[in-house]
């Protein structure tokens, strides 16, 4: 099939967001204060007494629909609201300022696959057993698309990359599931992809058709920011600005993807080696999924779903752009330092409700407690084998270790960088190398970009953390061959067509 031209990616305007609609779902816990579920049952009783069609009892009678939405390779800290200088996210700071957002939430893997199989099951990539691409997503796991399933809910997945498309196995989970890809990567031809203005549409033209009387679940997956850095529109838009010349360093061209301190291949962009048009151009891909995300939020409240929809918005997984001393450039995948561990998320409850603001903001929350916190605020119990916590029932203490896999499974990989294993703990980063067993440790009191390594001189923390690093990612439970990650283990992936 001949892609259409980039053009296309100009016609459509989309957004991607996760959105849950919570209805009359009362919460026990929230006894005594005001919320979302409270009010959902005052309008629930207002409308079954109202005689006509203004009653519209189906719908106020059922908990609220959930739009989930991922933004792949989305760094946190290049957003508005999380300070960021350039305005590349206005209308994800205005859902930040409706709803909650996390400081400190991070990803268990710093692969897409991997990502997304943790925030559907709960369960870390040391449990689920997807490590990296091109495996499939569990069958018969608990995920919190069955569970909404089983609830009574209408649900789909719209994908924006073959990496979560047909391949990942999610069709089997969703009823609906659309990986239409309109368009092919810029420098990858054989990888299909979509701009967010079209998965926008496609998750536009399936809520529509949702009935009325069901409650519905679109997870909606956009690849905008992952390189290469091409955003269908003004994509030029931050070159030469107050920011730009920040960086003031040039890299060499890779003569691969995975050539650490080299610009990958695949990133490459008119054949340019300064950092900072790089990085403008990554703001530009942000500013533009926003945009979509922008239209999306208007499509809900132009039909009147704005306020019976749970939205939430994160992504699988940062980016590291030209952090020194961070091995790769413009990558993931295999890094797991703080650009690609934390990512953003924000939620935006039905009916105005703020529950989710008594959480403690020096409290981390990872993705794998996504799914069991979603199901908590539509009212719904999560299924036993989640591993993650609901983190308004039950908030993480600010010292809890976050956990993240670095790993790709591409064997060139393994063989120059290897897999890290990495913790967040309080204001410590450690992290292990598996190539050559090396620990890096990083204190975000006065380091927060991780530039000095103090493993040396800290031999306490390092050893703490290396332990709590063992523990936790020798515990797997995975079925073999995915339980560690050894050299064997991606060979034996690579001939069984799960890894490149
Ligand atoms: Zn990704």
């Amino acid at each position: 099939m001949t892609p259409p031209p980039r053009a296309r990616r100009l016609a459509a305007a989309a957004t991607v967001a996760f959105a849950v609609l919570l209805g009359a779902a009362g919460c026990t816990r929230d006894a005594g204060t005001s919320t979302s579920a409270d009010r959902g049952a005052d309008a629930g009783a207002r409308a079954v007494a109202a005689p006509g069609p203004v009653a519209a009892a189906p719908a106020a009678a059922r908990p609220a629909n959930l739009l989930l939405v991922t933004v792949d390779t989305l760094r946190a800290d290049h957003l508005g609201f999380d300070g960021y200088a350039r305005d590349t996210s206005p209308r994800l700071d205005a859902l930040a300022r409706e709803g909650t957002w996390f400081r400190r939430c991070y990803t268990q893997s710093s692969t897409t696959g991997a990502s997304h199989a943790t925030l559907f099951s709960s369960l870390p990539p040391q449990r689920h057993g997807v490590f990296a691409n091109k495996q499939r997503f569990p069958s018969g796991i608990p995920s919190l698309i069955g569970e909404l399933r089983g609830h009574g809910y209408a649900t789909a997945g719209f994908a924006s990359s073959v990496v979560v498309g047909r391949k990942f196995g999610l069709q089997d989970v969703f009823e609906h599931f659309d990986d239409e890809f309109t368009t092919m990567e810029l420098n990858r031809v054989a990888r299909g992809e979509r701009p967010a203005a079209d998965t926008v549409l496609a998750v536009e033209k399936w809520i529509a058709s949702v009935p009325p009387d069901k409650p519905f679940f679109a997870w909606m997956h956009l690849i905008d920011p992952h390189g290469p850095y091409a955003a269908p529109e003004n994509p030029d838009r931050y070159v030469g600005d107050a920011l730009d010349g920040r960086i003031g360093a040039r890299f060499p061209i890779g003569t691969d993807d995975f050539q650490p301190g080299h610009i990958p291949r695949y990133q490459v962009l008119d054949g340019r080696t300064d950092a900072d048009y790089y990085v403008a151009r990554y703001d530009a891909e942000i500013r533009y999924a926003d945009g979509q995300l922008g239209r999306l939020f208007d499509f809900l409240r132009e039909r009147g779903l704005d306020r019976d929809t749970l939205v939430v918005i994160t992504s699988d997984h940062g980016e590291t752009l030209a952090e020194p001393g961070h091995r790769l450039l413009f990558s993931h995948g295999n890094i797991a330092y703080e650009e690609t561990s934390r990512v953003p998320l924000v939620v935006r409850e039905p009916q105005g409700a703020k529950r989710l603001a008594a959480v403690p903001q020096d409290s981390p929350v990872g993705l794998v407690d996504l799914a069991p916190t979603v199901l908590g605020l539509l009212g719904f119990e999560a299924p036993a084998g989640f591993e993650g916590r609901d983190v308004l029932r039950r908030p993480h203490a600010p010292g809890d270790p976050m956990f993240t896999w670095g790993a790709y499974g591409t064997k060139r990989l393994e063989d120059e960088i290897g897999t890290q294993f990495s913790v967040r703990e309080g204001e410590l980063r450690y992290l292990r190398n598996s190539a050559d067993g090396r620990p890096e440790l990083y204190d975000h009191r006065d380091d927060p970009a991780e530039a000095r390594d103090v493993a040396a001189a800290r031999e306490a923390d390092v050893g703490r953390l290396g332990e709590l690093v063992s523990k936790e990612f020798s515990s797997s439970s995975a079925p073999a061959p995915m339980k560690t990650m050894t050299p064997d283990h991606v060979e034996a992936l690579k001939a069984l067509g799960y890894v490149e």
